[in-house]
């Protein structure tokens, strides 16, 4: 047994040191950003927030809303391959340039990857996403799609840790996605005490990829616009949102009305839910690792995601980044035990 002593740092343990700054207002400010990948060696221009491949988050109709903004979604992997047809046929190139296809490691999920990505030329991310990032099959998956698709941009994930960053990074993906345990609705933490405080992880991970050429997303945590900043902040690239964008009209969970007030499901895609609806249950060597919870429903994504991008392009302001890209070098993070003021409850 050993301990590893020094701290690792969550969200809520620091807060941005503001800098003088040249800049006058938000508007001043620069969100895109643009990538060309490792091994796809593909162009890609937009504002880099991704919505999670949860069922309850990243629909069809929630990758045309978010595509307006240039933002990216992992569309969940649960869609058939007929409804994959008739969304693609109905987009524009536009729409399908912030569309990632996620996809599974078992030879069911390669198949229907092949066929999905048969589609259209424009369908050029695959999201290969596991719970547990460090098994060899897991790697050697993405070996096969680096193989099978050397013009397509890879992610991969989950991770926590700089060497398994590099190992999927020289196994042929692009981007590497960062977070176990952080998530909204994820219990893993809980179930097996197994995890790694998210601030942390990104900057570690960010460090190991950017060194190979590669890039990051940090997956999970983010409670509030603040939260999107500090992982941009630390060093990703990408910032992977699930709660923060759940419970929208572009959702399209099940709704419930309780004491006159409408609220939605959503549920981690470990949780029994999400097993009981794909898998036909919690199989028996298992435990979930997420959980249910009904959320206020909050109507169109639209105001959140202005929410978002305007907290973000504040933070910006704050610390002299006229661009995103800046951000990181302009960040002085200082360790807190404070965060917002509930005096009159949370925002
Ligand atoms: P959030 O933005 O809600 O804090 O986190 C979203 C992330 O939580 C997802 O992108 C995914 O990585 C993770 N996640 C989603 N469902 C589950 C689950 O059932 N269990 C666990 N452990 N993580 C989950």
């Amino acid at each position: 047994m050993r301990i590893e002593e020094d701290l690792k740092l969550g969200f809520s343990d620091v807060l941005f040191r503001p800098k003088r700054s040249t800049l006058n207002s938000r508007s001043q400010v620069e969100l895109g950003r643009e990538f060309v990948f490792k091994h796809s060696a593909r162009r890609w221009a937009g504002v880099p927030i991704i919505a999670a491949n949860m069922d309850t988050v990243a629909t069809f109709a929630m990758a045309r809303a978010l595509a307006r903004h240039q933002i990216l979604t992992a569309v969940h992997k649960h869609y058939s391959v007929a409804e994959w047809q008739a969304f693609v046929q109905a987009q524009t190139a536009d729409v399908l340039q912030h569309v990632i296809v996620s996809s599974g490691t078992s030879d069911k999920d390669f198949e229907k990857l092949q066929q999905i990505l048969a589609l259209s030329d424009e369908l050029g991310f695959i999201c290969i996403d596991v719970a547990n990032g460090y098994s060899e099959h897991f790697t050697s998956f993405v070996s096969k799609a680096r193989r099978q698709w050397p013009g397509h941009t890879i992610i991969a994930g989950n991770v926590v840790t700089g060497e398994m960053v590099e190992e999927l990074i020289l196994s042929g993906a692009d981007i590497v996605k960062v977070g176990i345990g952080p998530g909204s609705v994820c219990t893993t933490r809980v179930k097996t005490g197994v995890g790694y405080p998210q601030l942390s992880a990104i900057i570690e991970c960010a460090d190991a990829a950017h060194g190979l050429g590669g890039q990051i997303i940090g997956d999970g945590g983010c409670t509030c616009p603040g939260d999107v900043s500090k992982a941009f902040g630390g060093g990703a690239d990408f910032v992977m949102l699930g709660g923060m964008l759940a419970a929208h009209e572009e959702c399209g969970g099940e709704l419930v009305e309780r004491d006159g007030k409408t609220f939605m499901k959503f549920y981690g895609m470990s949780s029994a839910s999400a097993m009981d609806k794909h898998a036909g249950g919690v199989a028996r060597y298992r435990a979930a690792e997420g959980k249910t919870v009904e959320l206020a429903y909050r109507g169109p994504v639209e105001d959140t995601i202005q929410d978002i991008l305007g907290g973000v392009r504040s933070t910006c302001t704050y610390v002299g980044a006229q661009r995103l890209k800046e951000l990181t070098k302009r960040t002085t993070f200082i360790r807190v035990r404070e965060q917002e003021n509930n005096v009159y409850g949370k925002e």
